[in-house]
């Protein structure tokens, strides 16, 4: 049965079709598609065709789809038992491993997604500190819970407005947005009403409004901004975690974050996050202190093996160098045939990380992202996907490069491109 087929039975029962709203097509238009398998690069639709991925499940696929040791012990460990509710030897190797990897955590909290790690490290910044208030970024994503669901409104200084339907204006009241990038802003909001802000929450990369890269200063002014009033400094690195090395990105540029999040990488295509701090931050947790986070499945064993397994060969086979080479090219690529052909876009790109923006200025925040042209985004993923190639059916996301693809797969991305 084809895709389309599946999609018009799932709309009956499934509200769009879908069980999160971007894979509805709604942001390039047609008709979703529907994967059978994937093996490293390659998926196969119910259509059946063969496609070469560059979406990579939003994120987590750094290593391509199942990837054979993965698969192994997942299939090991599911055998041995899907879960226990209660501990296991795995989850303290597990929360070793990535407080080894990632200095500046001394603990490590588990949860089942990165809504979950961020919307857990958002109470434990509130308890920590006693504060109510946060600051976040606009166009930085953070999951779906009510009080990171802001939008910038026309009152930054009195909090923004609810990106969606169903969210008490009391939870995003207590939140301000800033643009991203905009460091003079986040000190004014700081000085002015520092004594109550709990935390500044931000994508040290942003991968949300596309790929946008912090200017020089801003981490580090953000860093110091919070340090001088007590406010924490949260890193959302749900994304960037273990994307451009063995550990955070704000490890690798030398700046430490109070609280970390992680998520998607860490659990190797199975559904994790995870929260982590000094011991003196992560102690305010459940049963430790006095701010309450649990979960039925949190330190899943199988979502704790894929991770570990994933962890281990990332950490082992270091595919970083050649990662960011393939994406380098990949992006080079495109700005050639871009500037050749005269085509109106530029593509941004870190490591695996690239986002076609379909405009020749630069971006550096949510507004430059909105101001490119969304239906010569759309117009692209349709080419591409016409020609075999699968990317993030929405023009305010980041593709991915794999430890999984070669140069092959740049050369004939690019020659399909060409052809745009
Ligand atoms: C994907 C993402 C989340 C949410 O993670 P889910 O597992 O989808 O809940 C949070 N923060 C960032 C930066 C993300 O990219």
């Amino acid at each position: 049965m084809t895709s389309a087929k599946w999609f018009e039975r799932a709309q009956k029962v499934i509200p769009g079709g879908v069980n999160s709203p971007v894979r509805a097509f709604n942001g390039v238009g047609g008709t979703p598609v529907y994967f059978k398998s994937g093996k490293g690069v390659n998926v196969q639709t119910e259509d059946g065709t063969e496609l070469i991925d560059f979406c990579g499940s939003w994120g987590p696929l750094i290593l391509g789809h199942a990837r054979d040791e993965i698969v192994d012990v997942v299939a090991k460990t599911a055998a041995d038992g899907l879960t226990f509710g209660a501990n296991t030897a795995a989850e303290a190797e597990f929360a070793e491993l990535i407080t080894t990897l990632i200095p500046e955590m001394d603990m490590v909290r588990l949860v089942s997604s990165g809504t979950e790690a961020v919307m857990s490290a958002i109470r434990l910044a509130r308890g920590y500190t006693g504060r109510r208030k946060i600051i976040k970024f606009d166009g930085c994503y953070h999951g779906h819970s009510d009080y990171l669901l802001v939008a910038a409104g026309s009152g930054l200084l009195t909090g923004g407005t609810t990106s969606s339907a169903g969210v008490s204006p009391a939870a995003t009241e207590e939140v301000y947005v800033v643009p991203y990038n905009d460091l003079e802003k986040v000190q004014d909001v700081l000085k002015a009403d520092g004594e109550n802000i709990a935390a500044v929450i931000v994508e040290p990369i942003a991968g949300n409004m596309g790929l946008v890269e912090p200017e020089p200063g801003f981490l580090e002014g953000l860093r110091e901004a919070t340090a001088a009033c007590g406010t924490l400094l949260i890193f959302d690195e749900v994304i960037n975690g273990f994307r451009l090395a063995p550990t955070t990105f704000g490890h690798t540029i030398g700046i430490e974050a109070d609280i970390t999040t992680l998520g998607k990488i860490i659990g190797g295509g199975m559904p994790i996050g995870a929260l982590g701090g000094s011991t003196e931050i992560m102690s305010a947790l459940a049963p430790l202190g006095p701010v309450y986070q649990a979960g039925t499945l949190s330190g899943n064993p199988v979502a704790v093996a894929a991770g570990m397994k994933t962890l281990e060969l990332l950490r082992d086979e270091s595919p970083y160098l050649k990662i960011e080479i393939l994406g380098k090219k990949l992006a080079d690529g495109i700005n050639a045939i871009a500037e050749e052909k005269e085509l109106d876009l530029h593509c941004a790109q870190r490591g695996g990380m690239f986002t076609p923006f379909f405009r020749k200025e630069a971006v550096r925040n949510l507004d430059d992202s909105k101001a490119c042209d969304q239906k010569a985004h759309a117009a692209y993923f349709h080419h591409m996907l016409n020609h075999g190639f699968y990317t993030p059916p929405s023009g305010f996301e980041v593709a991915f490069v794999s430890a999984a693809h070669t140069e092959e797969h740049i050369n004939a991305f690019l020659e399909a491109f060409s052809k745009l």
